[in-house]
């Protein structure tokens, strides 16, 4: 019986796949098989005269030694550890560990069978997780410190408008918008105010709800709050997400406090109002002055020439005031045009020579080229201001040495105003703000010379007012080409 089970055991430990060793109780391996000779690198001949001992991770020596220890007092028949051992080439192996103790008949201790399977795969595999794990928490980490700490109000919504995630600069917004409390749903009304900060917010038309249908903006302002102490004005982005097979996942929004922006813009527009109404109300009686002298019969000729001049010019400055006026309100307000029968190759044939001494001082050859005449409805006063505009404006980025070019004619039933010049050009992404109220080019040419970045604004509000439209070509370094398309008769008129 005793043979039978000696040659079962070496026959199982021959062709085991599980490494397999006897050792005596003092650690001596007595037998290893071939599977434990392949799992640590050594013949069968240096492993038998080796202790286990020898071979194991020094670090995990110690629990090994008190099970064994434990095992020999007889407090536990077998036990079972996952521990380290060295290989020959001095490579770590893991080794799921299964022991146990032969005892002869009398009790006393034989040897230990040991069985260790090859886990150095798992564990690898185990510790990179968990690698990947710390990192991706550490991520986490950073990324929930920067989504607090931000400057930037900032929420996440899925789906149905379910507000996922905000963060800490977005909760103090939402408490000034809603006193009462949020239901966590986008799309609830509360202290939510128009750009105007007065009109309250329709729910199809707060940023949450939009963004919830799929839409996405950039610059939607708006104001939080009623009580003008602390209330803020936010400029809110959205853009939608998606699940990795491209579906609509919700949608990021980010609320961007613009409170001093906003308040100095409607500083700037008070200021230019009350300056605008103070010199109308002088203006005013000038022009009603002037009315009445010219009234008069008794005046000599030369005194009612200039007293034409002066009223002119009177009559100029109150558009310009009105202008300013214009500029400082809303800016969907529309400008006033009069529209007459007049010739309009007249007026800029004058707009031109009222432009001659400027160009002159400029050092830049301004030329025109104009039919003799041009009968079109049109409002002369207004048009006299396209003109001088873009003229001025052709003269004042214009280098002297260069040319400003001023050509009217007719096309079907519109007349088209060129002006072109042969200076500084424009970048093209300020082309698409040049006709935005007070935007100037930021370049030192530009700061160097005066303005008020008006003038542009001014130039398409009235020629869109006569139902036209401008359009700039230009080239940095090269020049640019203004070009106006007014129609010669006002829809409604002929
Ligand atoms: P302003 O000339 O008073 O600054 P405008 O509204 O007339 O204001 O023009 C706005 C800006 O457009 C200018 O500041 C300048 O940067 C640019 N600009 C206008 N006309 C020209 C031009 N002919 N060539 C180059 N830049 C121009």
């Amino acid at each position: 019986m005793q043979d039978l089970g000696d040659a079962l055991l070496r026959l199982a430990m021959r062709h085991s796949p599980v490494g397999m060793m006897v050792a005596s109780p003092a650690g001596e391996m007595l037998a290893v098989n071939e599977a434990a000779c392949a799992m640590l690198g050594y013949d069968r001949d240096e492993l038998t005269g080796m202790s286990w001992q020898d071979i194991t991770y020094p670090e995990d020596l110690a629990t090994d030694t008190d099970l064994v220890a434990a095992t020999l007092a007889g407090e536990r028949a077998s036990y079972r550890l996952n521990k380290r051992y060295v290989r020959k080439d001095g490579e770590v192996l893991w080794g799921d560990l299964s022991v146990a103790l032969l005892r002869d008949d009398d009790g006393a201790p034989l040897h230990f069978i040991s069985q260790i399977v090859d886990v150095t795969e798992q564990r690898i595999a185990a510790e990179r997780i968990e690698e990947a794990n710390a990192t991706i928490e550490k991520h986490a980490r950073t990324v929930a410190a920067i989504y607090d700490a931000v400057d930037v109000g900032l929420v996440l919504i899925d789906r149905s408008g379910r507000y996922e995630q905000v963060n800490r600069r977005h909760s103090d917004f939402m408490r000034l918008a809603y006193p009462e409390g949020h239901h966590g749903m986008a799309g609830q009304t509360g202290e939510v105010f128009e750009a105007d900060g007065v009109t309250p917010m329709a729910r199809q038309d707060l940023p949450s709800h939009r963004a919830t249908a799929g839409d996405e903006f950039d610059d939607v302002r708006l104001w939080v709050g009623s009580d003008p102490a602390t209330r803020r004005a936010l400029s809110v982005s959205a853009r939608s997400t998606r699940h990795a097979d491209g579906s609509l996942a919700g949608a990021a929004l980010a609320y961007k406090d613009v409170t001093d922006f906003m308040r100095a813009l409607a500083v700037k527009d008070e200021f230019v109002a009350s300056v605008s109404h103070e010199l109308r109300t002088p203006l005013t009686s000038v022009l009603g002055h002037l009315e009445i002298l010219e009234q008069r019969r008794d005046l000599p000729h030369d005194v009612r020439t200039q007293l034409a001049v002066v009223d002119r010019n009177a009559a100029r400055l109150e558009m310009l005031v009105s202008d300013l006026l214009y500029v400082a309100q809303e800016a969907d307000a529309t400008l006033q045009v009069r529209r007459i029968p007049a010739d309009v190759a007249a007026v800029v044939r004058d707009a031109v020579e009222a432009a001659r001494p400027m160009a002159t001082g400029a050092g830049v050859d301004l030329s025109a080229d104009l039919p003799d005449s041009l009968l079109a409805m049109c409002d002369p006063q207004r048009l006299r201001q396209v003109v001088d505009n873009l003229v001025s404006n052709g003269l004042k980025y214009t280098d002297a040495g260069g040319e400003v070019r001023v050509r009217l004619r007719a096309v079907d039933d519109r007349m088209v105003l060129e002006v072109s010049d042969t200076g500084i050009g424009i970048a093209p992404e300020d082309v698409a703000r040049l006709f935005a109220r007070f935007y100037r080019a930021d370049t030192e040419r530009v700061k160097l010379t005066a303005g008020t970045g008006l003038g542009l604004n001014i130039v398409r509000s009235i020629v869109e007012a006569c139902g036209g439209e401008v359009r700039v070509d230009s080239e940095v370094g090269r020049g640019s080409t203004f070009t106006a398309w007014i129609p010669l008769v006002a829809p409604g008129d002929g």
